[in-house]
Formats: structure tokens, C-alpha cells, sequence
């Protein structure tokens, strides 16, 4: 979506979502069980039974439910840079706001998301094409999208501190006294969860009353942000920086980057980065039309980055300055509410179905459906499929029916006829289209933050990350019992030479098993195989643990692949 990013959930935001989350379901640990079942042998030799009881218990580890409810930001920003997922951007010159790194494992988590979607939405369907386009278009492409003149967010600016923010994710409140209904004066807290304003609110308000040498009870807060102000309230809210009264009233602050092209500097070169990559599907659409054989409804998808200057950068990779984004431009026939509800809320399910494939907790969703102020003028409706971050319900994925707005936009502002001929009518008209938009970087955040795990192995405290196995970073780690017995580490070599053609496999052979298995958890390796003794000696079967159950197979080696096969890719 692209003009309209405000305007929904002016009082407090969560109220809508908790209503409409989604009821349980189960996941990919169904398959893996039955799988599982047949497989199980006794785990044998003395020195692996050794080496796995002395860690992990036979009754399987207890689970903290309450994990998620006490996970903090900062557990999730600390492990990613622990462990190699997300830095910080250019860190050794003291980093650089709004802009992530992705490490070794990161970068394997972000392909295997882009790879993840690309196979659910163009390969396996029959009616969505791809395409790559620039990231720098002709610089009309935004006028006549419309996002040179709005694609803006409210800004406030604090004139003591000059810290700036964005008008719509502040929220002030009066402080009323209960007894009397006086106004005493105002707090102003950053949007976060209902939990963190309230507390803050209070804290500042308790501030408010000592000052004002006021004492009793205060009615409940009544927030509204920022873009909804009068001048005179604006004159007595604090700023979060100065704790005075010294903001400016709103003002639009657009969004988009700007660059020069070719040699000259001046106000002709003026080019942008592409706020995202829905344009550069629709100034695509003829020439697509024309070379592939597809016909209506059918749609055109791209993965790649997008720029926002966002005034306020934060939550880590929720709101970056430079993300990237998996969009799709479904284009049906044109029609009332009958004709494009059916596939609005076909894309709405599918989409839904597609986060929950790759893992994401189905209680940790939600719906926000878009009305009145909150929709673009031209759209006919817009859906946001939210997810609680620690920080709040917040939006993960838009899914819009934008009308005919963006191709007749760009017919209009290119002069290039931009029709769909429907052979059977012989009749001429202008698609209409439904628009699914995810961020790969948020639903990366939203998977971290949803595999996040604890539990307890024989006394042992553990965290790890339940990733689905198709977006492991790491699928599988062989580890060889021992480092020292080279037949033993021979066959653990080979097997890890096989797996690495199919799969990305961590090789280690340092330290106990049991820390082994540790690591491998933290950073969500769905399977550990350990060649022992017996692998070598007798049974020539190794050893597959689950990270999630912790439970042990035993597994001839020339059935480890398609055993894996199935539990990873689920064929
Ligand atoms: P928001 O209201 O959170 O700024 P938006 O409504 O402007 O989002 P869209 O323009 O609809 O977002 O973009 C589609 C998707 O792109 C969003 O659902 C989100 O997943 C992702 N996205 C948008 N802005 C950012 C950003 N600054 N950083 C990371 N992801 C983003």
C-alpha cells in the first residue's frame, strides 16, 4: 500500500486486534511425530547413551509458557548480534540509524523467507508471474503514483531538544483529577505496548502532580496522538525530550530518498529510491502482459528493497530505513464489492496461510481491518494481518483492493494505453487490482520473535528458536561424538559432505554433546545427527535428535536424506 499510512487507530491502537486473532492450530510438529514414530530405535552404544543422558532427560524438557509474554527487545537485538543473524549497520563508525546488517545466519534466514514466498505465491501457482525491476525508476513513476505529493508522514519537531517524531506515534492524554474534573495538565508517551504507555503515562503524571502541588485520584488516560491536537492543547503537552511544552505542531515529511542521476546536480537530475516495489510492477504491467501468456485474474510479484526516510527509525528491523518488501499485484476484472471481495478475501486466507507455513504462532495474530479515515480514497478495502511484537500489536502485512487507481494513474500520467483486452467479451478495460504487502524484514523479526522458546532439561535452563526447518537458517549439524577417532570423524565427514549438497549443514566437533546441541538450539537447527561409536562399529545408524522434543532416532545412514527430506521439506 502506499499513500495512506496513518489515520487508523487514533484512540488506542489495540483494541481491535486481541478481538479478532485467529483460533489455534496445529503445526509442522504433527508431520514430524508421525514421521518420527517408526524410526525410533533404542539409542545404543554406551558412549552416546552417556553423552545424551547426561543432558537431556528421557521425559522430555518442561516448557516456560510464559516466555513470550516476559521476552524483551533486547533478548531478541542481543542474540541476533550474538550469534551472527542482524548488526547493526557500519557499527565500527557507531552504526547508522534505520539500517541493519544481516550475518552469516541472517542472510540465510532472509533467503530462505524470500524462497519460502516465491515458491508459495509464483511457483506453485499458475497465475502469478515475477519480475526484477530497477530500484530507481523514471522519476515520473512517483508523481503519477501519487508519492511525491503524499506518500508523507506527520511530523512534530521539539524546538528545544531538535529530536523529531512522528506526530501519529505519540500519544498524549490529560491528567484529570477524579474529584473534581480538573484538568491539571498533560503527559505524552511513545506509542509501545498498552502496558509500557500506561506505566510511563503514570510515572510522568505523579511528576505532573507534585509540581502542581496537586494531590488524589486521576481519571483512567484518554490518549489520542498527536496529529489529532488543537494548537491550544499542543501549547501544554510536553515533549518527550525537553518534558516542556516545546513541540511544533505537525507538518508532512516525505518519505522518499533522493539522488542525482547522470553528472549534472541540479533539480533535472533529481531521481528517487523506490519507497517500495509495487510501482515498478505496475509501470511493468504491458510489458508483461504482452510477452507472458497469462490472462485475468493473474499477478505479478517482486521481491526487493525499498527506501523510507522514516523520521523515527525503531523496534530494530520493524521500521528501518532500508528494508525490503515481497509484494504482489493481483489483477482481476473490474466490478462492485461482488466481484473483488471474492479475491480480497482469497488473498487475505492465503496470506494468513502462508505465515502460519513458515511458522509463525497462530495466537501471536490478528486482523486490523482498515474503515473510514483509515482507508485511501481510492481503495475499497484494506486489511492488515497484525502481529503482537513485544513492543505491541502491530501491523505485519497489508492486504488492499486498490481499485483501478494505480494503472489509470500511470495510463494517465505516461500517455501509454495500459488496457486488458478480454478475448472472450471483446471487451477493453482497465484492470482492477488486490494488493498482498509484507516486509521481509518484519516478518523476520515476527518468526524470531515467534520461535522464541524456553524451557527446562534436567534442571537446565534452555532457549532456543523453533523455527520451521524450512526457514532454518541452518537445517541440520553433524556432529561426530568425538574429534579424536578418525574412522568415527571420517563417516560423520562424508555424511556432512552428502547433506551440504541438499541443504545448508553446520559442521562441529568442538566440546561436549551436550553444549553442542545447545548452540545449535539457540540459533533454531531443527536436527542434530551424531555419528558415534556404534555408527562405525555395528550399526552403521546415526543418531537424529529433534530440537524441539529433544527425542532420539536411530537412522541407517543411507536413510538420513530422505528422512530429513521429509521433515524439512515435507516430501
Ligand atoms: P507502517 O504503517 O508500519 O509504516 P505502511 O502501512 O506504511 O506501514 P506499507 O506501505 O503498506 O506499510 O508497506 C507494506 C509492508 O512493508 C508493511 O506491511 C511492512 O511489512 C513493510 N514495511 C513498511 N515500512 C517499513 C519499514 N520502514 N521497515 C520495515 N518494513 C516496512
Amino acid at each position: 500500500m502506499a499513500i495512506i499510512r496513518n489515520g487508523i487507530a487514533l484512540t488506542m491502537f489495540l483494541t481491535l486486534h486481541g478481538a479478532l486473532g485467529f483460533g489455534s492450530i496445529s503445526r509442522h510438529a504433527a508431520i514430524g511425530a508421525a514421521s518420527r514414530r517408526h524410526l525410533i530405535t533404542a539409542f545404543s552404544t554406551a558412549e552416546a547413551a552417556a553423552a545424551s543422558s547426561a543432558s537431556e532427560k528421557k521425559d522430555g524438557p518442561i516448557k516456560n509458557d510464559q516466555a513470550y509474554a516476559n521476552l524483551k527487545m533486547e533478548e531478541i537485538v542481543s542474540l541476533c548480534k550474538r550469534r551472527g543473524i542482524i548488526f547493526p549497520s557500519s557499527e565500527i563508525y557507531n552504526g547508522f540509524a534505520g539500517f541493519f546488517d544481516y550475518g552469516p545466519l541472517g542472510s540465510e534466514l532472509k533467503r530462505n523467507v524470500k524462497d519460502a514466498f516465491w515458491k508459495a505465491f509464483v511457483h506453485e501457482r499458475e497465475d502469478v508471474v515475477g519480475i526484477d525491476s530497477s530500484i530507481i525508476h523514471n522519476p515520473t513513476t512517483w508523481k503519477s503514483s501519487g508519492h511525491l505529493d503524499g506518500f508523507s508522514d506527520p511530523m512534530v519537531d521539539c524546538r528545544e531538544t531538535k529530536l523529531r517524531y512522528r506526530a501519529d506515534q505519540l500519544y498524549c492524554s490529560p491528567v484529570v483529577l477524579e474529584e473534581c474534573g480538573s484538568t491539571v495538565g498533560f503527559v505524552c508517551v511513545l506509542e509501545g505496548n498498552d502496558e509500557d504507555m500506561v506505566k510511563e503515562a503514570k510515572a510522568q503524571a505523579n511528576r505532573l502532580l507534585k509540581e502542581k502541588e496537586k494531590k488524589g485520584a486521576i481519571q483512567p488516560f484518554q490518549f489520542k496522538d498527536l496529529t489529532q491536537v488543537t494548537e491550544e492543547e499542543m501549547a501544554q503537552i510536553p515533549s518527550p525530550g525537553s518534558n516542556k511544552p516545546t513541540l511544533t505542531m505537525p507538518r508532512d515529511f516525505n518519505l522518499m530518498f533522493q539522488t542525482n542521476v547522470g553528472a549534472m546536480q541540479d533539480a533535472s537530475s533529481v531521481a528517487y529510491l523506490r519507497p517500495e516495489t509495487a510501482q515498478g510492477i505496475f509501470i511493468n504491467y504491458k510489458n508483461v502482459l504482452a510477452s507472458s501468456r497469462i490472462k485475468l485474474p493473474f499477478g505479478i510479484a517482486q521481491i526487493g528493497k525499498a527506501f523510507r526516510n522514516e523520521i523515527t527509525p525503531r523496534n530494530f528491523i520493524f521500521r528501518s530505513r532500508e528494508f525490503e518488501q515481497m509484494e504482489i499485484e493481483y489483477f482481476i476484472p473490474p466490478g462492485d464489492e461482488d466481484v473483488w471481495k471474492p479475491y480480497h478475501e482469497k488473498w487475505i486466507a492465503d496470506s494468513k496461510a502462508f505465515l502460519e507455513q513458515v511458522g509463525l504462532r497462530e495466537e501471536l495474530m490478528g486482523y486490523d481491518v482498515h474503515e473510514g479515515d483509515g482507508l485511501a480514497h481510492y481503495a475499497r478495502a484494506c486489511t492488515d494481518i497484525t502481529f503482537k511484537f513485544p513492543f505491541g500489536v502491530q501491523e505485519l502485512m497489508g492486504i488492499a483492493a486498490r481499485g483501478d487507481f494505480d494503472l489509470k494513474s500511470h495510463s494517465e500520467g505516461s500517455g501509454k494505453v495500459l488496457d486488458y483486452f478480454d478475448e472472450e467479451t471483446k471487451e477493453k478495460f482497465i484492470p482492477h487490482v488486490i494488493e498482498p504487502s509484507l516486509g521481509v524484514d518484519r516478518l523476520i523479526l515476527a518468526l524470531i520473535c515467534s520461535a522464541y522458546a524456553e524451557d527446562e532439561i534436567n534442571g537446565e535452563k534452555r532457549s532456543y528458536l523453533s523455527f520451521h526447518p524450512s526457514i532454518a537458517p541452518v537445517k541440520v549439524a553433524v556432529l561426530p561424538l568425538v574429534k579424536n577417532k578418525e574412522p568415527l570423524v571420517k563417516a560423520a565427514r562424508e555424511l556432512y559432505e552428502k547433506l551440504k549438497k541438499r541443504w545448508n549443514v553446520q559442521w562441529d566437533q568442538t566440546g561436549a554433546i551436550g553444549r553442542r546441541y545447545r548452540r545449535a538450539d539457540e540459533v533454531g537447527v531443527p536436527f542434530c545427527v551424531t555419528v558415534d561409536f556404534e555408527t562405525i562399529e555395528s550399526d552403521g545408524a546415526v543418531t537424529v535428535r529433534d530440537r524441539d522434543s529433544t527425542e532420539q532416532v536411530r537412522i541407517p545412514m543411507d536413510e538420513v536424506v530422505p528422512y530429513l527430506s521429509k521433515m524439512i521439506d515435507g516430501y
